[in-house]
């Protein structure tokens, strides 16, 4: 690791033909395909590299073209809040996947998932050689990465950081990026964290708010997260803010409907709660009959749907499984912290978009 990084520090930067010298900022355009009319199709990078040598960072945002998030979290960042560099080197990609931005969807024209073909192949598919073009130009070339997501189309997450545990990069990613949740897992096949981890370069994911939005919250913490990271790296000065509490999710579970209907939900995402507790009410359309949904386990909610309509099978709530003596350590704490909380903050801002009415 130590040996890698050495080689990293010797080696000049150079992304498709262009060398980026230190102390330099450099908007590219990446080439990654051509139109139907021959056109080049290539995507935004900047590099903004320090005058001293330090650790490589990327960020991307958008391998699933309707979770734009990372585009306003980029945007925060370098227009707002990033200050100069001391040492080191940022790469930003905000839009990775252009087809997916462009036309509103998740998937690439040829309906594959991005977010599977990593590492990608120069002679594969279309979406292969996205994949390739972005693997080798920018993730192989860095130490560190961070990958911006949402929940899926009519979901929403409480913000959590996912990664591999077991690699100490990424635990040391995952813990100062300073998310109160931490959901440990390599990731799927294919995916840009799982390939990029096996090529040496650790790497996480936030997974935050829903699709199609800039959701302010998330664009905060976001930002947030990035100069934590970049701080722990003493990329800047200071050190990583922390949250109120930490904890690992090793297992999740959904929460789903048994019969077709209409929801009331009783609780929001990074809602504590207990195994037999009221999480929604599914009531037929004019209220004759209900039946409720009920936690099956102590935890956290991490995500939850948007729609409040059902049927037999949909999934209602994601569940991060907690024991109830940790849920309990964490409500103590939280309880004796007097403070404003951005915890909080977070909860409320995400349960506006859904109506939750007490039981
Ligand atoms: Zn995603």
């Amino acid at each position: 690791m130590e040996r890698r990084r050495k080689d990293a520090k010797r080696r000049a930067l150079t992304i498709h033909g262009e060398r980026i010298a230190l102390g330099e900022t450099r908007d590219l355009y990446l080439p990654i395909s051509e139109s139907y009319l021959g056109r080049s199709i290539s995507i935004p990078v900047r590099v903004i590299r320090a005058k001293k040598q330090g650790p490589r960072v990327f960020i991307t945002g958008t391998v699933h073209g309707d979770e734009i998030s990372g585009v306003g979290i980029v945007r925060e960042l370098l227009f707002e809040r990033l200050p100069e560099l001391e040492c080191g080197t940022l790469i930003c990609v905000p839009a990775v996947n252009v087809y997916g931005l462009e036309s509103h969807s998740r998937y690439l024209p040829d309906r594959r998932d991005l977010n599977r073909c990593f590492p990608g192949s120069a002679s594969g598919s279309l979406s292969s050689r996205l994949a390739d073009v972005v693997f080798r130009s920018v993730i192989k070339q860095c130490d560190y990465g961070i990958d911006f997501h949402t929940a899926a189309v009519r979901r929403t997450n409480y913000p959590n950081v996912r990664g591999d545990m077991r690699d100490p990069g990424v635990s040391m990613l995952a813990k100062a990026f300073g998310m109160e949740l931490i959901v440990n897992g390599a990731g799927p096949s294919g995916s840009l964290r799982r390939s990029a981890c096996k090529a040496g370069v650790p790497t996480i994911i936030l997974e935050a708010g829903e699709v199609w939005k800039f959701e302010p919250g998330v664009l905060e913490l976001g930002v947030r997260g990035v100069l934590n990271v970049l701080r722990k790296l003493h990329m800047i000065a200071g050190v990583p803010e922390r949250p109120l509490f930490q904890v690992t999710v090793n297992k999740t579970t959904w929460v789903r409907a048994e019969h077709g209907g209409i929801l009331r939900f009783h609780v929001r995402p990074g809602e504590f709660v207990r195994k037999g507790d009221y999480l929604a009410t599914n009531y037929s359309i004019f209220g004759r009959e209900h039946r409720e949904i009920r936690a099956e386990s102590d935890g956290i909610i991490l995500g939850m749907t948007t729609m409040p309509a059902v049927s037999p099978g949909a999934p209602v709530f994601h569940l991060a499984l907690q024991s109830a003596r940790t849920l309990n350590r964490i409500e103590k704490e939280l309880a004796a912290n007097k403070a404003p909380s951005s915890f909080d903050a977070m909860r409320e801002d995400l349960a506006t978009n859904v109506s939750i009415i007490n039981r």
